[in-house]
């Protein structure tokens, strides 16, 4: 009878970015920016949030804007 101990270390990433979150956020927020509709507190998260995730500035500018004149 042999105990068998596995142990198993779980590493963790120390500094992973919580970005998802963020960007969930700030995606629902976009099509409301691109309109100008936002609040000047959200539109300073969007902004703010730009300049760190070029994801959503993609996002951003995936979407031809479409501006009625
Ligand atoms: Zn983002």
């Amino acid at each position: 009878m042999a105990g068998g101990n596995c142990p198993m270390p779980i590493r963790m990433p120390e500094s992973e970015e919580v970005m998802d979150e963020n960007c969930l956020r700030i995606k629902k927020l976009l099509d409301l920016y691109r309109e100008g509709k936002l609040t000047d507190v959200q539109k300073a998260d969007v902004e703010y949030h730009l300049l760190v995730c070029p994801e959503c500035i993609f996002l951003l500018t995936l979407v031809p804007s479409l501006s009625p004149e």
